[in-house]
């Protein structure tokens, strides 16, 4: 038997090692089983070019667990090795790479990903000692043993082994009894071996046999050796992708709605599926279902930084073994191939769009409602992507027409121009609240689009900047006669005085903390309603940026909610309204007013006397005088403006109005609303 030292400088890095790659201590499965499929491919090759002529034999490998010798063995069949190759791969370069791992890594070991190049190192993360047994498939090769408990002393002596290849057989450490359990091997070996090209073997297939489960004599084989990324998509259905689809995500429930099959060999190498999926509310957890494989060997399923991050919403698989593995993932972002690879992926998600859209509009129309939020976020954040997606991004209207940004702009051209030459897009973000003003505008021949998605309010700023002389107006952010600016303006014909008086009828009813009311007199028609409650496109937006992204906007945010009380005078019930103020008030009235009007004419005469003097010059009691007159003219002021509010506030028909304008905004609610309902039905009595 031989004794000897590994030639590492470092007394016992094993402990270090340990220590830094705690939470990744499973990947050494991984790694021992790449390795394992390596030397079976090493030897398939080898056969297919006649250097190797013996018969390959069953070349699957096995997983084996011993729970009463508390060991892991992983047996192959492939090229094995010599005892001067155990001597050179395991002893030398398996150590020594560890070693520079380690020195590489050392500050940071969280940015570690990949971890490949650890290698069968790796194993020593579980071990307390790990066994090799070989034999080269050179023939008369002899069969070797290697012993060794992590620290630089190792033993290798000969043994008897019939069988070409390796066995490497992990005694398992106290820390790690884990990977004792079947259950935890299973999901190592469904997590990150699940595609191996060769045959992997765990366990035996369980056969159901008078009622009970019992282990039948046929192993049970763990991956799938040719998944369908593998394959040429002429030799795939549709089925074949869905399939896989499920294989991949065993609990998404909801079909994909599209994917492509990405096949590249230069200049770099990249195969893979992706996945369209059906876009839900909750954005994140659609998040991260993009797998990363290198030649098969899973590597992670986080692909954040290799490809743009609308991508990140895609589900599937990615295969490159150009996409270095074992660098932190700021150095991931800068390396040339994963930019071209990420350029790759983003060109063929358009242009499987573009297909789609062209060849069959009105499937992707079924489908729109569950793209749209993924091609929004890419035409949001890659400038690229919404060059290619302007030809095929829809527009919803609320009558559940499709069309595209410039099939629309030609529909709205003729009547929703505006008079500084503005096409203006009317949405609504919500069809149940915002009826009424989408009826007003239809009843105007206005289109109105549906805008209710998650990204809707970004993706309007977004097309605001992009698009010359375009602007989106909620149809509740006026009346619909000013949503779109026309040169026939309106007007009303209601005296400022009038004007003046009626408002403290209205605000005194609509002060609150979180809302803003001013008051605004239009003469619309009889027909219309004779209140409406709109809130300004501007300062709504502002708000709705400041909850959705805080930071610049969060001035909004604080800010109550402002909206304008519009008051149609050319409705009957406004102008019965007006005369009942006036009867009720007159005598009130007549003296407020008379009383101000001669604290006025009384100012100005006061006003007079100052004319032409320097203030030094003016007398003392003059000014006194004014000062008072002017503290009685604002008292008095005052004093009417209260009246009118008392008035507003037990007036029944102000009150109902005002209710009925800020219910049909859905804006009356608990106590408010009880009062309504029990004032109504008061009225009807
Ligand atoms: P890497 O696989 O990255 O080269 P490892 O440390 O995992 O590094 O392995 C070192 C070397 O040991 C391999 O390159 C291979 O030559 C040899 N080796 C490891 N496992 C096996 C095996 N199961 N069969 C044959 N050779 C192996």
């Amino acid at each position: 038997m031989q004794q000897g030292k590994i030639g590492v400088t470092t007394e016992n890095i094993f402990p270090i090692i340990k220590k830094f790659l705690y939470s990744d201590h499973e990947i050494f499965l991984r790694e021992l089983i790449s390795n394992a499929v390596d030397a079976t491919q090493k030897l398939k090759t080898l056969n297919a070019t006649g250097e190797h002529s013996g018969e390959l034999g069953d070349l699957t490998i096995r997983v084996e667990l011993d729970e009463k010798k508390k060991t892991l063995t992983i047996t192959d069949r492939g090229i094995g090795m010599t005892a001067e190759e155990v001597e050179k791969y395991i002893n030398q370069i398996a150590f020594s790479s560890a070693e520079e791992f380690l020195d590489k890594y050392k500050d940071k070991a969280n940015a570690i990903i990949g971890h490949f190049g650890l290698g069968f190192y790796s194993s020593f993360m579980v071990s307390e000692k790990v066994e090799v047994q070989t034999k080269s498939y050179r023939e008369n090769g002899q069969a070797v043993k290697w012993i060794c408990d992590g620290s630089p002393e190792y033993t290798l002596e000969e043994i008897d082994k019939q069988d070409r290849g390796t066995s490497i057989v992990l005694h398992i450490d106290k820390d790690s009894e884990e990977f004792l359990q079947e259950h935890k091997i299973n999901e190592l070996l469904n997590k990150y071996c699940k595609f191996l090209p060769v045959e992997i073997a765990f366990g035996f297939e369980k056969d159901w046999k008078d009622g009970k489960e019992i282990e039948s004599d046929k192993l049970r084989i763990i991956n799938e050796t040719k998944p369908a990324w593998t394959k040429k998509p002429s030799e795939l259905k549709p089925e074949d992708y869905k399939k896989f689809y499920k294989n991949l995500f065993p609990l998404i429930f909801d079909e994909p709605l599209f994917w492509i099959h990405l096949n590249v060999d230069y200049p770099f190498n990249l195969t893979g599926i992706l996945y369209f999926p059906k876009i839900k509310n909750n954005l994140d957890i659609q998040r991260n279902k993009i797998q990363l494989y290198s030649n098969q060997v899973f590597v992670t399923d986080s692909v954040e930084g290799i490809v743009p991050e609308f991508l990140t919403l895609l589900h599937g698989v990615i295969d490159s073994p150009d996409i270095p593995l074992n660098v932190s993932r700021s150095y991931l972002q800068s390396d040339s191939n994963v930019k071209k690879i990420s350029n790759h992926i983003t060109k063929k998600v358009s242009d499987r769009l573009t297909e789609i859209f062209k060849a069959d509009r009105k499937e992707f129309e079924e489908k729109w409602d569950d793209l749209k939020v993924f091609i929004q976020y890419g035409m949001l954040t890659e400038e690229k992507f919404h060059e290619s997606a302007m030809k095929f991004v829809l527009l919803k209207n609320s009558d559940n027409k499709y069309f595209t940004w410039e099939e629309y702009l030609e529909i709205i051209k003729e009547n929703q121009t505006d008079k500084h030459n503005k096409k203006v897009i009317l949405y609504a973000s919500d069809k149940t609240a915002q009826y009424s003003y989408m009826q007003a505008a239809k009843e105007k021949a206005y289109d109105v689009l549906i805008m209710d998605g998650q990204l809707d309010a970004h993706f309007i700023n977004h097309m605001e900047q992009k698009a010359e002389n375009v602007s989106f107006v909620r149809v509740d952010s006026n009346i619909v006669e000013k949503l779109i600016e026309k040169d026939d303006a309106l007007a009303t014909t209601l005296p400022q005085q009038e004007q003046d008086e009626l408002s403290p009828l209205f605000t005194a009813n609509l002060e609150n903390d979180k809302q803003n009311f001013s008051v605004q007199f239009e003469d619309l028609s009889e027909q219309d309603a004779p209140m409406i409650i709109t809130q300004s496109e501007w300062m709504r937006r502002m708000k709705d940026m400041s909850a959705m992204s805080g930071g610049a906007y969060s001035f909004y945010g604080e800010m109550p909610d402002s909206y304008t009380l519009v008051v149609n005078t050319a409705h009957p019930l406004i102008k019965k309204l007006i005369e009942e103020k006036n009867t009720h008030l007159a005598a009130d009235l007549s003296q407020a007013n008379d009383k101000i009007h001669a604290l006025e004419l009384e100012k100005i005469s006061l006003e007079k006397l100052k004319e032409g003097k320097k203030e030094e010059e003016i007398d003392q009691l003059e000014k006194d005088k004014l000062q008072e007159t002017e503290t009685k003219l604002d008292t008095a002021k005052d004093e009417k403006t209260g009246m009118l509010r008392q008035f507003g506030r037990e007036h029944q028909l102000t009150r109902q109005l005002i209710d009925l304008a800020l219910l049909s905004n859905n804006m009356l609610k608990g106590e408010e609303l009880n009062r309504f309902l029990k004032r109504s039905i008061e009225m009807i009595h």
